[in-house]
């Protein structure tokens, strides 16, 4: 018998919700099912996240009929753990600040075409990764804004071979280094979406995250930071994402799939949750 599992849906509040996070939130509660299903409020991106995008994503899953556990998990409340768990992969010594401007990479990176790529773009090229420990400490001094990368090449040095298990893909060797060196606290907020998903999914005590496909390469990294920090490696399932007629994938730009629009075009719950399992039509 396995365990019952603890699950979570934890969207950005940069949009309102289409009926793609409807099939992806559904998919978590379900996986949960005899278990936990929890929620979680992405909101480190302080440029592009809203209250009112949160306040309407709680209405509008609500609305859908789903049931979370409170409380709620809301990111931006908890830096100073990510801070910590920062502070620990620095104490590997695997840590470099970034100083450079987008610019400046793709000035570096040259022709993108061309460019290493990574499931993100074009690698990081490793400009700051080389500078001398005495320039380092002049710009800090100097009050110049970076970033936090990781050392990829010395963090899979030191860890090893590594797995990580996904219900659709079985065992999964990891492969961080599709990723090149990336960034683990921006120059904006001190985590990323990489830092803080794996530290809050063990403190959450999820064992089965579930989450779009788009996401499956993310895991790699994410199983390489579990080594680090010390942290039990959940079990994976990364689902298909949902495609509108057209095959493409909804997004936030789709307006008129929004869980809001089509609540006010008149459609019971029921029949969103229909829409985005594909057992019902959606309107054009
Ligand atoms: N916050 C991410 C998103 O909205 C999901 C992260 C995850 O499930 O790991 O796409």
């Amino acid at each position: 018998m396995t365990e019952p599992a603890v699950t979570r849906f934890a969207p950005s509040p940069t949009g309102l919700l289409h009926l793609g996070h409807a099939y992806s939130a559904l998919f978590a509660a379900r996986r949960a099912a005899g278990g936990r299903f929890l929620l979680r409020i992405e909101d480190i991106d302080i440029a592009r996240c809203r209250p009112e995008f949160e306040d309407a994503l709680l209405e509008d899953l609500a609305w859908l009929g789903l049931a979370w556990e409170t409380p709620v998990r809301r990111q931006s409340e908890h830096l100073d753990v990510y801070e910590a768990a920062l502070a620990t992969l620095g104490g590997h010594g695997l840590l470099y600040p970034c100083f450079c401007t987008r610019k400046e990479i793709r000035d570096e990176v040259g022709d993108v075409a061309r460019a290493p790529q990574g499931p993100d773009g074009p690698l990081y090229p490793g400009t700051c990764r080389n500078i001398s420990p005495h320039l380092r400490e002049h710009r800090i001094a100097d009050g110049r804004p970076y970033a936090i990368r990781l050392d990829m090449t010395k963090a899979i040095a030191a860890a090893g071979r590594l797995t990580w298990t996904d219900r659709r893909e079985g065992p999964v060797v990891a492969h961080p280094e599709m990723f090149g060196d990336v960034v683990l606290a921006r120059k904006d907020t001190p985590t990323s979406y990489h830092l803080a998903v794996t530290v809050d999914d063990h403190l959450q005590g999820v064992t089965l995250v579930t989450r779009g496909e788009d996401l499956f390469h993310a895991t790699h990294v994410h199983r390489l930071l579990q080594h680090f920090l010390g942290l039990d490696t959940p079990e994976y399932e990364h689902h298909p994402l949902l495609r509108g007629a057209d095959g493409k994938r909804y997004a936030k730009r789709d307006l008129s799939l929004t869980l809001r629009s089509l609540r006010e075009a008149g459609h019971a719950p029921a029949d969103v949750m229909d829409m985005a399992q594909g057992r019902r039509p959606v309107p054009a």
